[in-house]
């Protein structure tokens, strides 16, 4: 059976009142006077109880992630055309943190709840980082290096090209064109990457470009 000591301290205050019963005084008072919190903030310059004087310890060792950075290095969000300004928060070759940058004329240091959250993108743990190839008829996916899957890649696009080239139509005018390739470019593309794939593409004699942002 529990004795008198086991009970509950009914002086004792919660850990949210550490001033307890101080104010009151008398035998009574079990905590220093120094903790009530009108003391504290007249002490520490701070009257009306709004910064030092209610400041815990655990608030006080909390500092941004961006603090640790090693170098912050300029970007621009991958997921839409808006292209909201970025700033890439970089410590021991990896990126910790992103965040709108306030010297874009675009976004002026915004950005919207997807690409705030883009350092997950960069950092999820399932993020596929390798090229995957699934042979034709194959069950399984084999594992490519990057310039083995591009010389594939533009193998097969200027196979394509000659297969379905169309030199002229059937009154005998030139078309110089093959309708064996189409582009469909993503919104994650940049302005730049898009005049390039544009130029690209049209050079080959392919005319069916298209993106995502415009259909
Ligand atoms: S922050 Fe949002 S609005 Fe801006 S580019 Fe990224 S996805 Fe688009």
């Amino acid at each position: 059976m529990a004795g008198l000591e086991d009970a509950p301290d009914p002086v004792a205050a919660p850990p949210y009142c550490r001033a307890g019963v101080v104010g009151y005084g008398g035998p009574m008072s079990r905590f220093s006077f120094l903790g009530w919190p009108v003391v504290r903030q007249i002490g520490s310059g701070d009257p009306l109880g709004r910064g030092e004087a209610v400041t815990s310890p655990k608030t006080r060792g909390i500092m941004p992630r961006t603090s640790t950075a090693d170098r912050v290095v300029q970007s621009v969000c991958p997921y839409c055309a808006v292209g909201c300004g970025q700033r890439v928060f970089v410590k021991d070759e990896r990126v910790i943190q992103i965040e709108g940058d306030p010297d874009s004329p675009i976004s002026r240091g915004r950005l919207c709840p997807k690409g705030s959250a883009s350092e997950q993108l960069v950092n999820a743990p399932g993020r596929q980082t390798k090229v995957l190839y699934r042979a034709p008829h194959a069950k399984d996916w084999q594992q490519l290096d990057l310039d083995t899957a591009i010389e594939m890649v533009a193998d097969r696009f200027l196979e394509a090209r000659r297969n379905n080239w169309q030199q002229n139509d059937e009154q005998g005018r030139p078309l110089r064109r093959t309708m064996g390739i189409a582009g469909l470019g993503g919104a994650t593309l940049d302005n730049e990457e898009n005049y390039l794939i544009k130029k690209l593409f049209t050079a080959a004699g392919a005319i069916q470009l298209e993106n995502q942002a415009r259909i």
